[in-house]
């Protein structure tokens, strides 16, 4: 059943209340069908006592004389409130009965022992009986004693009692279920303000700035955070505008730097190692562009998951050898060295493909953002399986340090703008390691360097 969340609210309590309200009902009428009959049976026993008190025995066999009091009495209220007596002796023949019973007789039992309370139908009018053994002073039972009177009044009261329950529990209900209702749809009524706000929000207009409720419960709780998550998404999508802006800036600048040197080099016949130059720079440009479009790739091959991992044996010393070669034009442009203080047989478990491209991610911005002259150590400790990759460049400031291995994150140095930069490489380690089961972490300090520890746990 599709219930607005107002009337489910107020479904919920109203079968609450009904059970609620059915416990209670059953409560009442258990105690005032106990209270009525405990009356009933207590009036029978006083008749017991005042009808014992005219009984007596000799030997074996009954005397009873019934005082005139009793019998004018009995006499009044036979048509009112009709007591209905006999007496019986030990061979079930009645020797005395009231005269209300006509040619009629009450109950009894052949072998009665104890006292006894029951409900019977009697010339169909439902009365409440008691039976009682009537004994001699030795203790031998020689009749019985059989007293009747009328449930008219008990019925009645249980009877106006149920009825009653029975037409207000529906009315109730109703009523109950109309103000719980009216209830939960005030109490809504900022959510559907919340609703009605979002509604207005698509992907290009973003208003962080839900109205928050008056008062401070889990609706405003729920508003601070919707607001909180709008705050996020609206950060990170200026930031990708940014980005995007940037990304399309670094492969522009590359590309016009390329056209510009072909546009040089066909206005007039050049001498061969004039074009070799030019071709020469032509191919870092092309290196530039082919880098950052990489790393998108990369990023977009991790944001689908379809990256499968192969774990192998890796010699760490033939990788980073292969790496420095590759980096050995840019580290000899900016006189830089790289020493690898690895022993050459060390070996780790990973994924020959993406542990290179780690590696080339970790040299690459030690030579980007490294000064002049600087010095990059790759130092493997066998006993902790890590291996750091330091360098003595400008290092990165504290407040950054915590945020560079997040998406699109770049840190902004003074004199860094040749360097190309898209905030994504660090990102891209970062998941290739988580992948592959190796912990990274980072230490800088300002002007000392920066130093990258991969932890290969076995
Ligand atoms: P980018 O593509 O910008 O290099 P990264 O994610 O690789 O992106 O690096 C994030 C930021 O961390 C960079 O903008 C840079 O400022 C800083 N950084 C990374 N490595 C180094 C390093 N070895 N020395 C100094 N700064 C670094």
């Amino acid at each position: 059943m599709n219930l607005h969340f107002k009337n489910r609210i107020a479904l919920f309590n109203t079968v609450a209340a009904a059970i609620t309200m059915l416990v209670v009902f059953a409560a009442v009428y258990a105690v005032v069908y106990i209270t009525t009959y405990r009356h009933l049976d207590s009036n029978i026993l006083v008749e017991r006592a005042e009808l014992f008190s005219q009984i007596s025995t000799v030997g074996d066999s009954l005397v009873f004389s019934l005082n005139a009091e009793w019998e004018e009495m009995e006499h009044n209220r036979a048509e009112v409130d009709p007591i209905f007596l006999q007496m019986v002796d030990d061979r079930g023949t009645v020797i005395f009965h009231s005269r209300n019973l006509e040619n009629d007789k009450l109950q009894f039992a052949d072998s009665l022992t104890e006292e006894l309370f029951f409900n019977v139908e009697f010339n169909g009018k439902k009365i409440r009986q008691g039976q009682f053994p009537i004994k001699t002073e030795g203790g031998k039972i020689i009749g019985q004693l059989d007293i009747g009177i009328s449930q008219v009044d008990s019925i009645l009261i249980l009877t106006n009692l149920r009825n009653t329950f029975f037409a207000a529990f529906p009315l109730m209900l109703l009523f109950f279920y109309g103000v719980t209702s009216l209830v939960a749809s005030r109490s809504i009524a900022p959510v559907k303000q919340l609703i009605a706000y979002a509604e207005k929000m698509n992907y290009n207009n973003i208003d962080p700035r839900l109205p928050l409720p008056v008062h401070h419960d889990e609706i405003y709780h729920l508003t601070t955070t919707i607001n909180a998550l709008l705050e996020r998404i609206e950060t990170g999508r200026s930031r990708e505008k940014q980005i995007t802006a940037d990304i399309s800036h670094e492969l522009r600048t590359p590309l016009t730097s390329i056209k510009g040197t072909l546009e040089v080099l066909i206005r007039k016949t050049r001498e061969p190692q004039q074009y070799e130059e030019k071709v020469r720079q032509v191919i870092h440009e092309v290196d530039s562009i082919n880098h950052i479009i990489n790393q998108l790739l990369y990023l977009a091959r991790l944001d689908s998951g379809n990256l499968s991992i192969v774990k192998k044996p890796v010699n760490l010393y033939d990788m980073l050898l292969a790496v420095k070669n590759r980096w050995r034009l840019q580290m000899n442009s900016k006189q830089m060295i790289l020493k690898l203080d690895i022993p050459q047989d060390t070996v780790v478990q990973a994924d020959f493909g993406l542990l290179e491209m780690i590696m080339e991610n970790l040299v690459s911005n030690a030579v980007k953002y490294g000064y002049k002259q600087g010095q990059l150590v790759c130092n493997w400790q066998a006993d902790t399986g890590i291996l750091s990759i330091s360098d003595n460049g400008p290092g990165i400031p504290q407040e950054h340090l915590p945020h560079i291995f997040n998406r699109f994150y770049r840190v902004d140095v003074p004199g860094s703008t040749l360097v190309q930069s898209t905030g994504l490489g660090l990102y891209i380690v970062k998941m290739l390691a988580g992948i592959q089961g190796i912990q990274i972490q980072a230490d800088s300090q300002i002007n000392r360097g920066t130093q990258f520890h991969l932890h290969f746990n076995g």
